[in-house]
């Protein structure tokens, strides 16, 4: 059975969806099988791994309609390595049409169950709303992956996205696990990227991960090609760093004698 983890934070714009497309295939590259659910109605995860959204034949929207079961709908990415469920504009539908549905929270996990036994990992984008598509995310997910650019606002963000968890835990998901924060468009020589992280650092311990994520340019461009940034600039920070967090991920979740080794074919 795949550990599924929902890439999650209700601000926009932190690295939600350059995570979900980079940790996936740097974890591909070591090896492992992996799914990632485009849940987002802006579909810049289907984009950014080389899936036009623009041209689906079936997406996330007919999978949680009950349109078509979920095997059908995911496709092979050609160059980033992982499988994808593909989402576009389709999906705001989905936010009211699942107001409606029996078992509303309810429907992605169902779905995923169906194909949960083909990978070693399943990664969820999450739209930065608490909506429908997120609480179906938060009730599918033993985990949540909890993206922060270390700035002023981001604590307060944090505050809200807390209460969300606690409140899935409550009423459809008792098994929801904070799964690890990671910072990103990390700045050692700022000021307050050290103070927000020593704060991060007290009130999450060893949650908080080890790896950071820089900014970095070729992280920006990469979607734009629609490939992952491994693919793309092989020797970048950000490839660098993406393949650090994957080594940090699997040996936590897989133990410390777990193989991360890279694949001959992306060394
Ligand atoms: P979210 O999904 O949380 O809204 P994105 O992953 O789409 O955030 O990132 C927002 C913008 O910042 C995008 O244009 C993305 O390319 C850029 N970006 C994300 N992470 C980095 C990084 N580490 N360095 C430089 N640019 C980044
Ligand atoms: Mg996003």
């Amino acid at each position: 059975m795949s550990q599924i983890f929902a890439i999650t934070n209700q601000k926009g714009g932190v690295g939600k969806t350059t995570t979900a497309i980079n940790l996936p295939s740097s974890l591909v590259a070591m090896k492992r099988k992996v799914l990632v659910v485009d849940l987002d109605p802006q579909g810049n995860a289907t984009m950014g791994s080389g899936v036009d959204k623009n041209d689906l034949m079936l997406s996330a929207y007919d999978v949680l309609t009950g349109k078509c079961n979920c095997q059908e709908a995911i496709v092979k990415t050609e160059q980033a390595g992982f499988d994808l469920l593909p989402a576009n504009g389709d999906l705001t539908a989905a936010e009211v049409e699942l107001l409606n549905m029996p078992s509303k929270e309810h429907r992605l996990q169902k779905a995923l169950s169906e194909v949960s036994s083909q990978y070693d990992y399943i990664f969820i984008d999450c739209p930065p709303s608490l909506n429908m598509l997120t609480v179906n995310a938060l009730t599918a997910a033993q985990s949540t992956f909890i993206p922060m650019q270390c700035e002023y606002y981001a604590l307060e963000g944090l505050a809200a996205l807390l209460e969300t968890i606690a409140q899935i835990q409550q009423v459809v998901n008792p098994q929801l696990q904070i799964g690890g924060i990671l910072r990103t468009m990390y700045d050692p020589r700022n000021t307050l990227t050290n103070d927000v992280s020593d704060q991060l650092k007290a009130h999450f311990g060893d949650k908080l991960y080890a790896a950071v994520i820089p900014r970095n340019v070729r992280l920006a461009e990469a979607p734009s090609y629609g490939v992952p940034v491994l693919h793309y600039d092989k020797t970048s920070r950000g490839t660098v760093a993406y393949l650090a967090l994957a080594g940090e991920f699997i040996r936590r979740n897989e133990g410390d004698k777990a193989d991360v080794s890279i694949a001959k074919e992306h060394q």
